[in-house]
């Protein structure tokens, strides 16, 4: 029998705010454990709630952008259970009346046309609600160490239907919905930091079944290719207990990256009741029709309509533009560069290549001071005019950003420019290699130091005003002609 796989993930992102979603206390990652607290977050007793208004405008931005029905009304609930790493034993979230519905995620798959772009397919969301993070427990043998300082961290839970069908597709998801979040500043996705968390719910069925198959929530999936190997197995895993005539469990298991299995966790019997009731210290919060608009307003042009753009409008193959469009800053440099001087193609290939490579990890005010877009404009002008040429360019790209000078400069200055005094060095090169037959035979016959003796020749005649770098070019380019 063939089966389809099903899978619907439920991701946790933790929204890009000074301070958490109920109280003012700040939030930065890495501090010292239990450093950022306060009574509410700590649950003392006579603490009330206090919305975070910017996060929730966040949410309903990340909502826009993936086409979700933003809500009128959306309200809190309480969903209580009993743990450490939850001081008031029950998490603020939002049950019955969440902010953002339906909606979808345009996902890229490889294909065909990949040197344009890839394949594209809309991923429907169910949807998309705020909620406050909780603290981390850390076990060490027979103790437990708990960190409050993520408790009450706003986070938006991102649900989909079940509407992927192959580890690739969930793994695309991940990414676009990554992708999308950072270039809008909702969050920054870092899954090491725990900034993007995922749970894949994953069933099976015979192909041509309408009905859904019994699901398995697999947790602990920390990375995005832990997602798409966690997935793969489980896939495999219930393939086979089917094939040896098993039914499948509804289980939560735990992805174990390093044994490459899933384990069980808990069983339907053992699942959580979580008896849901509106949290009775928070008001409903009412979207009015004109804020959702200015919402929509700070959306920038999205990554892959920008990518279209970049296709249609510089003519930039998917290699450059899924470099390029991903990244909002990356992206604006290269058109604030092409507004300067006409020639995208070049310039976008400095930006794609030369200028991700020089910049490493320096931040992008860095790299936007060491290397203004007027400067690679300027450089890409030089090379249409011939001035220098391509290869000599990515030398000068170098330099370029160790320095922060530009490029005439630089040019000048290392006395690459390939179209002035050229010939005249040429006529005086030749004389040289005319005038000592000795020192060319022996070049020419493999003695490489040779050279420098007409290097020097030339030196003299030039008065020293010739760039020895060049110097050498011509002499090369004469003695093998
Ligand atoms: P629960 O009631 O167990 O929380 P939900 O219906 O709320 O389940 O769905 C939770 C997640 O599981 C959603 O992302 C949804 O798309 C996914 N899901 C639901 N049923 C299935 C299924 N049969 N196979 C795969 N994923 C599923
Ligand atoms: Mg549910």
């Amino acid at each position: 029998m063939e089966f389809e796989a099903v899978i619907g993930l439920e991701v946790h992102v933790q929204i890009k705010t000074k301070s958490k979603m109920f109280s003012s206390c700040e939030y930065v990652y890495g501090q010292e454990p239990n450093t950022l607290t306060d009574p509410v977050v700590l649950a003392l007793p006579g603490t009330l709630p206090v919305i975070n208004k910017f996060a929730v405008r966040q949410a309903i931005k990340a909502g826009l952008i993936f086409g979700c029905k933003i809500a009128d009304i959306s309200k809190w609930d309480r969903k209580n259970y009993f743990y450490p790493d939850c001081p008031k034993n029950y998490q603020i979230t939002q049950n019955d009346l969440p902010l953002c519905l339906g909606g979808h995620v345009e996902i890229e798959l490889d294909g065909p046309s990949r040197n344009i772009m890839g394949v594209h397919k809309k991923i429907k969301l169910n949807r998309i609600h705020l909620e406050e993070d909780v603290g981390k427990l850390t076990h060490c043998g027979t103790d437990s160490l708990i960190d409050y300082n993520r408790a009450g961290v706003p986070l938006i839970e991102i649900v989909s239907e079940p509407d992927m069908h192959s580890a690739e597709e969930a793994f695309a998801y991940l990414n676009s919905l990554r992708m999308h979040l950072v270039y809008a500043g909702i969050s920054d996705c870092d899954m090491e930091k725990g900034q993007m968390r995922c749970d894949a719910n994953v069933s099976i069925r015979p192909v041509g079944q309408k009905e859904l198959g019994t699901k398995v929530e697999l947790k602990n999936l920390n990375s995005i290719s832990g997602v798409r190997r966690g997935i793969e197995y489980e896939i495999r895993r219930q393939q086979s207990v089917i094939e040896k005539g098993g039914l499948i469990r509804q289980e939560t298991m735990r992805w174990d990256a390093e044994a490459e299995v899933t384990t069980v966790m808990r069983n339907k019997e053992t699942a959580h009741d979580y008896r849901y009731f509106t949290d009775p210290d928070l008001m409903p919060i009412k979207i009015p029709e004109q804020t959702k608009q200015e919402i929509a307003q700070t959306i920038p042009e999205l990554p892959f309509v920008k990518q279209e753009r970049f296709f249609a409008t510089y003519g930039l193959p998917y290699t450059v533009t899924s470099v390029l469009c991903p990244n909002h800053e990356l992206s604006d440099y290269f058109e604030d560069a092409v507004k300067l001087y006409d020639a995208p193609k070049i310039i976008a290939n400095f930006v794609a290549n030369d200028l991700l490579r020089e910049s490493g990890t320096d931040d992008w005010s860095t790299v936007a001071n060491k290397l203004p877009a007027k400067h690679l404009a300027e450089l890409a002008q030089l090379i249409d005019k011939g001035t220098i040429s391509k290869q000599v360019a990515k030398e000068v790209f170098i330099e370029m950003y160790k320095s922060g000078q530009s490029a005439g400069t630089l040019i000048k200055k290392l006395g690459l420019d390939q179209t002035t005094d050229d010939s005249e060095l040429k006529s005086i090169c030749q004389d040289v290699i005319n005038n000592n037959p000795k020192a060319v035979n022996e070049f020419l016959s493999g003695k490489e130091p040779a050279i420098n003796a007409l290097k020097g020749q030339v030196m003299k005649a030039t008065k020293g005003k010739a760039n020895p770098q060049t110097i050498d070019k011509v002499l090369r380019q004469l003695l093998v002609k």
